[in-house]
């Protein structure tokens, strides 16, 4: 059994609201070298808790919580201790973790343990009318600022109401990532989840957007009236965002293995452009070259992560407005 004292290391705050409505799950963090979102919700929590004495009219509808992922790593500065934190919420591997010996489980399987320990435990507290998980990252490339949907229709309108392009076909891409698991069927409320990409890892700026990213969540999902809370960091968004296509699906991924030795070739930043037959990178098979025309996506610039690049190609799809 994880100890209490371990499941609350995940816990970077708690805004409990005056009036019923949705619980939000901000996580961050869970690849631990990506400290933006975890600095962006220490933000909002303080933001949340002076606003009643500077607007006497502000009512939160519901509850934040907000989470860090993968603590053990986020302590040491590295992406994971083990493994991948964000390839690992498949059903059958949460199965297997719920039902391993807990000296048995290395130190990602206890992350994903915990966190699951504390949402249903404030899921069964708050009994919200219902759940939405967003889960804040950064990139090792410039130039990434995009909102990742499910093929939900209610995880779309809110990643596109995060004010960034929104990136479709993930689940069917990879495997394991939270949006995978913070579905409906595996919980006892209807649950909608998407991912913001906030841009370089070590950029400040990336605090930023995380922030406006959470507070154009808050509004989407009606925890907080528009007029109530101000959102100085949204403009950053939407400049950086008008000329990139409002929504891009993945058409192709470049999965890694440790061993692969893969080298990305230098300089790329996402939404770059690439054609087909372009070299991309290389590892120990020999040259990558791209399968299609098409813009690029997280090009690997650091030593651990589980994909090369992500392709994808701009929708206009009237399901998607
Ligand atoms: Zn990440």
């Amino acid at each position: 059994m994880s100890s209490i004292n371990t499941n609350k290391r995940h816990i970077i705050g708690r805004y409990i609201g005056e009036e019923p409505g949705p619980l939000l799950i901000c996580t961050a963090g869970m690849h631990g070298n990506e400290p933006a979102g975890v600095e962006a919700l220490k933000t909002v929590f303080t933001l949340l808790e002076r606003e009643p004495s500077v607007n006497l009219d502000f009512k939160y509808k519901g509850r934040l919580l907000g989470l860090i992922g993968n603590w053990r790593a986020y302590s040491q500065g590295k992406r994971f201790i083990v493994k991948d934190l964000n390839r690992q919420w498949t059903t059958e591997n949460v199965e297997r973790i719920r039902n391993t010996d807990s000296s048995q489980l290395d130190s990602e399987d206890r992350d994903l343990l915990e966190i699951l320990n504390l949402v249903e435990a404030e899921i069964a507290a708050c009994k919200p009318t219902h759940v939405v998980l967003l889960d804040l990252h950064t990139t090792s490339a410039g130039g990434g600022i995009f909102a990742i949907a499910t093929d939900e229709q209610e995880s779309i309108r809110i990643a596109t109401g995060l004010h960034a392009p929104v990136i479709t076909g993930l689940m069917r891409g990879i495997r394991g990532t939270t949006l995978h698991y913070f579905s409906t069927e595996n919980f006892p409320v209807p649950i909608a989840a998407a991912a913001f990409e906030a841009g370089q890892h070590e950029d400040p700026v990336s605090v930023n957007r995380s922030i406006a990213a959470i507070i154009n969540c808050m509004r989407s999902i009606e925890a907080v009236k528009p007029e109530d809370v101000e959102n100085r960091h949204d403009e950053i968004l939407v400049e950086y965002s008008k000329n990139l296509p409002k929504i891009a699906e993945i058409i192709n991924v470049h999965p890694i293995k440790t061993d692969d030795c893969f080298r990305m070739k230098p300089g790329y930043q996402n939404f770059q452009s690439v054609v087909k037959g372009e070299l991309l990178a290389q590892d120990r098979h020999g040259e990558i070259r791209s399968p299609a025309d098409a813009l690029i996506l997280m090009p690997l610039y650091q030593p651990q992560g589980s994909d090369g690049f992500f392709l994808v190609k701009a929708v206009n799809s009237p399901i998607y407005q």
